[in-house]
């Protein structure tokens, strides 16, 4: 059983200029036996200060953290079925990969054949089979990152935490490297907490996402459900692209929104008519078509005028000022009309859904 319960934890430091800063605000989280979580937040927002008191780096000023039925958060981190890979490798450069990896096994004075075979299944497991006999400064960043994560599996931790792992390797590598995270934590079925300011990052690799906001988690859940049913427009605006749209509610399931009104989804049905609302639409479910377009007959739609388009590769941003004077985002993706997305075109949007 290697699931983590945090049982209403907190930590306030006293900051430079003496004022108290609520690291952790009363959080609670349980986290599965086996799990790829996610903890994802802006900068500051808490989550390497939890991630330290899990690994007993850090002391709650209150709280519990349980491992399975094991209350871990009053042991020394050393006894604590836990370990962490850090950012900065913090690797010994004058040992070879191979004692690296060894080393933790080493302290705990395991038998030399055990630490042996330990070493070659964990260098197997990272696929860097080979390399055992280099320096870490003979290896690439993303070797080196490797090996700091075969030296914290060694010790066959429940939990293993990534604070921050993959921020220091250029793009390509750090999708290489969450593809291999990936397949090490399916093949060793241990829980991983990884902790990532990177929404895309989050939202790739996570079985679960915690959305962290001033200390806690604002939303806990899939990918999916974090993506396509924000809790509030702080974790909505987080996640993704989106356009928060003033709007009005005019009738029982029904907005407006720019002077047109549109069918709206259960979400509106506990505000009252006539209140004024923010509608939240991701730039997919925007469509742009010319005006007069059949695609658009019969459906509510608004009006507006391209004020510029970005091109990115696989599709093309495009920014769209409507008649009230409100700004929306889509994107569109070939093949489409390049004449529709000009600047000062006048198009129509078709949404999705509404
Ligand atoms: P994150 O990892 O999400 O960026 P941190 O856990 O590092 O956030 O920090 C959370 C808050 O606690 C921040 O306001 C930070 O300045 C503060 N903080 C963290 N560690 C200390 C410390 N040792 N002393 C004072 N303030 C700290
Ligand atoms: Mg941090």
């Amino acid at each position: 059983e290697s699931g983590l319960t945090i049982n209403r934890a907190r930590k306030t430091f006293i900051s430079a200029e003496g004022k108290q800063v609520k690291a952790i605000d009363d959080v609670s989280l349980a986290i599965n036996s086996g799990e790829f979580f996610i903890m994802l937040g802006p900068s500051g927002c808490g989550k390497t200060t939890l991630l330290r008191s899990i690994g007993g780096m850090e002391t709650l000023d209150a709280g519990e953290i349980y491992i399975g039925n094991q209350r871990i958060d009053q042991l020394p981190p050393y006894e604590r079925p836990v370990n962490t890979v850090f950012q900065s490798y913090a690797l010994f450069p004058h040992m070879s990969v191979a004692d690296n990896v060894a080393f933790g096994l080493e302290m705990e004075k395991k038998p030399k054949s055990e630490i042996r075979s330990t070493v070659a299944d964990m260098l197997d497991l990272v696929h860097l089979a080979d390399m055992g006999a280099r320096r870490p400064s003979q290896l690439s960043g993303g070797q080196q990152q490797r090996v700091a994560l075969a030296r914290a599996l060694a010790k066959k931790p429940k939990v293993l935490l990534l604070d921050e792992s993959l921020s220091a390797l250029d793009f390509k590598l750090r999708r290489q490297m969450q593809t291999e995270l990936k397949r090490i934590q399916r093949e060793t079925g241990i829980t991983f907490i990884f902790v990532t300011h990177d929404q895309e990052e989050a939202l790739s690799m996570g079985d679960r996402i915690a959305v962290f906001h001033n200390g806690r988690p604002e939303q806990v859940g899939t990918p999916e459900e974090i993506y396509d049913k924000p809790v509030d427009r702080f974790v909505a605006d987080f996640i993704g692209d989106i356009n928060f749209l003033s709007a009005t509610k005019t009738g029982p399931n029904e907005v407006s929104i720019a002077g047109q009104r549109f069918n709206a989804d259960s979400s509106v049905l506990s505000h009252a008519v006539g209140e004024d609302l923010t509608a939240a639409i991701r730039p997919e479910r925007i469509d742009v078509v010319p005006q007069g377009s059949p695609v658009a007959a019969g459906r509510p739609t608004l009006t507006g005028t391209v004020t510029d388009a970005m091109f990115m590769g696989f599709d093309t941003r495009v920014h769209i000022t409507l008649e009230d004077g409100q700004t929306v985002m889509t994107r569109v993706a070939p093949p489409f009309d390049a004449e529709l997305i000009k600047p000062a075109s006048r198009v129509q949007l078709v949404i999705d859904g509404l």
